[in-house]
């Protein structure tokens, strides 16, 4: 530790705990996976963020479906020493619900604490976010020392379905200010070590594959035109000339090629004794930010009309869903300069720069030309039963967001 000294660390070790004990037991499952929404949540996190003393407002969104009719979003902003420049981090309250219970061995909202886990729904994903940027907080209130540049929190909803009413909804309001001088850290992923920064996404893009034929007896294929062979062969030529067309390698992503997988299919007759006359496939397309995603669809096209004509068949192309991942956030910035001093000096890894195949919410701060960092220290358990989060590695990433507000920022 290069901030915490002992006495620091046993105390925010149990402040930790229990602001985890205060907010996890309160579920924030989004309407859309069958929840209530965030705000009851919110109003505990609110509440604790004035108790520290930091300014905060609110910028909801309105959402029917939510209790209350909204969907919360908080900011609260710490004064630095330069008053002009501000570190956010982003945090989204919201979690997927806890799954198949029988899988957990503890209760998935009432944290447990075993050694140095905390065990719970939510405890990583992404309350971790939440709890280093309360104890950051928390340190230079009781301190009374001043970070470099303001200190921002920003709480978000819905992350986990689309962020519509979260941090898209607060970029549409203009509520950060410009990216000369609001810069991002998205404790959202990461790795063991704290190595792990990570600076870019990849394009997402979904499509759908609809084959058209002829349905007939499976007795007389010559009466019909199987839709399913058809579907079969220009399948796999898509997927050829995709992997052909598509071959620029950056090393910063993992995987470091752009990938193309066909993923769900439909049912296309519920009996063997019939020709199917319809095939439908989707796809799965992880883009290097390098191409355009209308370089990728006009391929699917063109591919889709020359199979189709030569074979005297339909095929349809549906983009289903399309996301740009904007810019990469530079290795030459200042602000991922800074940080990954920061991590170098705080803990002693060399920091590993790299790009992801989406998606976090950073694509959308950097789309709107912010630098932003994902960045934590994790095992990755988000999502899975037994989702846990190490308190050592907790206390490590205070420490380090920490140094870098006092001594690189
Ligand atoms: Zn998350």
């Amino acid at each position: 530790m290069r901030v915490l000294d002992e006495t620091d660390a046993r105390t925010l070790h149990s402040y930790i705990i229990d602001l985890y004990k205060s907010f996890i037991p309160v579920k924030a499952i989004p309407p859309d996976m069958g929840g209530e929404g965030e705000l009851e949540r919110a109003k505990v996190l609110e509440d604790e963020l004035r108790r520290l003393g930091l300014r905060v407002w609110r910028v909801d969104a309105r959402d029917e479906r939510a209790r209350g009719g909204i969907r919360p979003n908080i900011l609260a902003q710490l004064e630095g020493a330069d008053t002009s420049r501000t570190l956010w981090i982003v945090a989204h309250m919201d979690t997927v619900p806890e799954g198949d219970r029988s899988l957990w061995r503890y209760e998935p909202y009432s944290v447990t604490v075993e050694d140095d886990y905390v065990y719970g729904r939510g405890v990583e994903d992404n309350g971790q976010a939440i709890v280093v940027a309360f104890a950051v907080a928390k340190y230079l209130v009781e301190r009374g020392v001043k970070p470099r540049v303001n200190l921002g929190i920003a709480l978000v909803s819905d992350e986990e379905t689309g962020s519509r009413y979260g941090l898209q909804y607060l970029l549409s309001q203009n509520v950060f200010g410009t990216p000369e001088s609001n810069w991002f850290l998205v404790p959202d992923a990461g790795s063991p070590d704290g190595s792990k920064v990570i600076v870019a996404e990849k394009h997402i893009l979904w499509f759908k594959i609809r084959v058209v034929g002829m349905q007939a007896h499976a007795s007389t294929p010559h009466e019909g035109i199987n839709a399913h062979r058809l579907g079969m062969m220009f399948n796999l030529e898509l997927d050829r000339i995709l992997h052909t067309r598509f071959t620029r390698y950056d090393p910063i992503f993992e995987p470091p090629v752009s990938t193309f997988e066909p993923t769900r299919k439909e049912e296309n007759v519920s009996n063997i004794n019939t020709i199917p006359g319809v095939d439908t496939v989707y796809w799965d397309a992880r883009i290097l930010p390098s191409y355009s995603i209308d370089e990728v669809v006009e391929t699917v096209k063109s591919t889709a009309y020359s199979f189709a004509s030569s074979h005297g068949i339909k095929v349809e192309v549906e983009i289903v869903a399309r996301d740009d991942a904007g810019e990469p956030t530079s290795p030459d910035h200042p602000f991922t300069r800074a940080f990954l001093r920061a991590i170098r000096e705080a803990r002693n890894v060399e920091p590993k720069l790299l790009g992801i195949g989406g998606g976090t919410i950073a694509r959308y701060l950097r789309k709107k030309g912010y630098p932003a960092l994902v960045w934590m220290t994790c095992e990755e358990t988000a999502h899975k039963p037994n989702e846990r989060a190490r308190l050592s590695s907790i206390l490590a990433d205070v420490d380090t967001v920490l140094y870098y507000l006092l001594h690189v920022a």
